[in-house]
C-alpha cells in the first residue's frame, strides 16, 4: 500500500496530522461548538425558494463578487460597514486561508497565543507560513503589554487573536488589539467566530477598524447563525484588504447556492439568532453546575466551556461517548471542553458527568 511518505509531498507537510475532530453521530453532540438548535421551518422554506431560484441560473457561473451577500453581511454587522469592507468565503477557515495566502506564505510568519483554535496552526502549515507562539498570562489572558512585547520579540508578518478564544472562552480586549496593532507593521487578524455569544456591550474589534488598514476582523455564520453546514465565513476590513483577497481566491469560490442560502439566512437574522440567549443561559448553567460536580470551569464568553480538574480526560471522554454524549478533548492536560447545547442536551451531559463522578446534582 502506498503511504504519504512514498509520495513526493512537500517536506514541510511531512509528519503533520490533518484536522480531526471526531465526527460521530450520537444522541448528544457537544464537541465542535455548533449551534445545536435547527433552523426554523419558515426560514428553511424561504431559503429553499431562494435556492430554487438560483437553480434556474445554475448553468452560469455565480456572481464572482457575491454582491448581495456582501451587502447583507455589511448590514448585519453595522459599524458603518459597506460591501467594500466585506469579504466572504466557504467558512471563516477559508477566510483565514485567504489571509495567509495574501499576507503570510513561505518566508513569512504568523504569531499566535496558544491554546487557541487548532485550525490557525493547520492553515499556517498549509500555506507555508512559519508558526510562532507566545505564552498567555494566568487565566489565559493577553494583556496589552504582553501582546506588544511578544510582537516586538517575534516580528511576525501576521498576528492572530481569537476572541472569545477557542477553546478557553477568554475574551481579548480592544486595548490589547490596539496595542498589538501599534507594535507591528504586519497584519492583525482577530477571529471573532463566537462574538454573538459574548455579554452585551463586550468589546469587538469592529470598533477599531476605522483608521487601521492592517486590521482584519473575521466572523462566521457557523456558530450563532446555526449555519455550519452551509460553510459561510466572512471578514470586515479596509477595502484594500478586500482587494488583497481577490488576488488569492479562486474565481467563483462561493457557489450560487451558498450565496442564495446565506442571503436568505441574513434576511431572517433575528429568527436565526433567536436561540443565542438560550445557549448563553445553558453556558452559564454549565459554568455553575460543573463546579457543583467538582470541576473547575473557566469563565466563557462563547458557546462552550473549558473545564479543568479532570483526572483522566480520555477516560471521561470515552465513558460519556459510551452513553451517546460526545464532547471534546482539546489536548490540554486535565481539561475537557463542552459546547452549550439545548436545555435537554446540557442536562443530559451534566447528569452523566455527575453519575460518573458519584456526585448528585
Ligand atoms: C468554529 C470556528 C470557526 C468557524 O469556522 P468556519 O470555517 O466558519 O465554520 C472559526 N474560528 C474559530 C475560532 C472557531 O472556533
Amino acid at each position: 500500500m502506498t503511504s504519504l511518505n512514498d509520495l513526493p509531498l512537500r517536506d514541510d507537510l511531512r509528519g503533520l496530522t490533518p484536522y480531526g475532530a471526531p465526527q460521530k453521530h450520537v444522541r448528544v453532540e457537544l464537541n465542535v461548538n455548533e449551534n445545536t438548535h435547527p433552523v426554523p421551518e419558515n426560514v428553511i422554506d424561504d431559503i429553499m425558494g431562494r435556492v430554487r431560484e438560483a437553480m434556474t441560473l445554475i448553468n452560469r457561473y455565480p456572481d464572482r463578487e457575491f454582491t448581495l451577500l456582501r451587502d447583507g453581511l455589511a448590514a448585519y454587522l453595522g459599524h458603518g460597514m459597506t460591501r467594500d469592507n466585506i469579504w466572504a468565503a466557504n467558512g471563516s477557515n477559508e477566510v483565514i486561508q485567504h489571509t495567509l495566502q495574501a499576507f503570510g506564505g513561505p518566508g513569512r510568519s504568523v504569531l499566535a497565543f496558544p491554546p487557541t483554535y487548532s485550525m490557525h496552526k493547520i492553515i499556517a502549515a498549509g500555506s507555508g507560513t512559519q508558526w510562532l507562539t507566545a505564552e498567555r498570562e494566568p487565566g489565559f489572558e493577553i494583556s496589552p503589554e504582553l501582546a506588544a512585547a511578544a510582537i516586538t520579540e517575534n516580528k511576525p508578518d501576521v498576528t492572530f487573536f481569537c476572541t472569545p478564544n477557542n477553546p478557553t472562552g477568554t475574551p481579548v480586549s480592544n486595548a490589547t488589539i490596539a496595542a498589538a496593532y501599534e507594535a507591528t507593521d504586519g497584519m492583525v487578524f482577530v477571529d471573532e467566530a463566537y462574538a454573538e455569544f459574548a455579554p452585551v456591550g463586550s468589546d469587538t474589534a469592529l470598533d477599531l477598524l476605522a483608521g487601521r488598514p492592517r486590521l482584519i476582523v473575521s466572523r462566521t455564520m457557523s456558530k450563532a447563525f446555526a449555519f455550519a453546514g452551509a460553510r459561510v465565513g466572512y471578514l470586515a476590513a479596509d477595502p484594500a484588504v478586500v482587494d488583497a483577497m481577490r488576488l488569492v481566491r479562486l474565481p467563483y469560490h462561493l457557489s450560487a447556492l451558498t450565496q442564495a442560502a446565506a442571503v436568505g439566512a441574513l434576511a431572517h437574522a433575528p429568527e436565526m439568532l433567536a436561540m443565542v440567549d438560550d445557549i448563553k443561559t445553558q453556558r452559564d448553567r454549565l459554568e455553575r453546575e460543573l463546579v457543583t460536580v467538582g470541576y473547575t470551569p473557566y469563565p466563557s464568553s462563547a458557546n462552550f466551556v473549558l473545564f479543568g480538574n479532570v483526572a483522566n480526560p480520555n477516560d471521561t471522554f470515552e465513558k460519556l461517548l459510551a452513553q451517546g454524549i460526545i464532547i471534546r478533548d482539546v489536548g490540554i492536560e486535565n481539561h475537557l471542553r463542552v459546547t452549550a447545547g439545548t436545555e435537554q442536551e446540557t442536562g443530559e451531559f451534566l447528569a452523566a458527568l455527575a453519575a460518573l463522578n458519584g456526585t448528585l446534582t
